[in-house]
């Protein structure tokens, strides 16, 4: 294998610059206007993938009984997350996607409208639940996946995510709720 200069992760970075450091900015994807954050360097980098992973599942030790992931980026965190802490993951899918009975979630994103689901029976009754996705934009996906979890009988124990990006002001749909990122712009 050849040099790969973003594999070594200096010894004083904080998590934040790791995080800075292997994100990238795509303009214009998946619609004009919209600069997406790219955090496929983070994931195929393995020491700071791994850093991210145990940084996040440090804070909730005992804390939470289910990571929920938001389709699709947040599976690969959440599902990390969860067999880091070996406690369940439950995926908030997309529309159609869940085989068995659903509760179902429209909601506006930065670039459009979807609509988001759960089984019904995915929790435990009170199962205190942590969400994770990689970035807060506006933060209608959160809000709707909250509500989600609370229909379903399960409660939030919070909102982990990346990336937030501050300017959309994503944290005032989610009031209440205690929510966390690693890198904020
Ligand atoms: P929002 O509901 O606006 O907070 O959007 C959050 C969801 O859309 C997350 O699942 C993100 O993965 C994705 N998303 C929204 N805006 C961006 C962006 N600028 N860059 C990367 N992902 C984004």
């Amino acid at each position: 294998m050849g040099e790969a200069p973003l594999k070594a992760l200096p010894l004083t970075a904080s998590i934040a610059d790791v995080i800075a450091s292997r994100l990238r900015d795509i303009p214009d994807f998946p619609v004009p206007g919209v600069v997406f954050k790219d955090f496929t360097p983070l994931l195929s980098d393995g020491p700071a993938f791994r850093a991210v992973v145990q940084e996040i599942s440090s804070r909730y030790v005992g804390l939470v009984d289910v990571i929920v992931g938001i389709e699709a980026r947040g599976f690969i965190l959440g599902a990390a997350v969860a067999y880091e802490l070996g406690v369940g993951f439950v995926p908030v899918r997309k529309a159609g996607k869940l085989p068995g009975e659903t509760h179902s979630a429209e909601y506006q994103l930065e670039y459009g409208s979807a609509v988001i689901e759960v089984h019904v029976d995915a929790f435990p009754a009170g199962a205190r639940v942590l969400v994770m996705d990689d970035v807060l934009a506006t933060g209608g996906t959160a809000e709707a996946t909250c509500e989600l979890i609370e229909r379903a009988g399960a409660n939030i124990a919070a909102v982990e995510v990346v990336l937030e990006l501050g300017f959309l002001n994503g944290r005032s749909k989610l009031s209440g709720r205690t929510v966390h990122a690693m890198l904020s712009l």
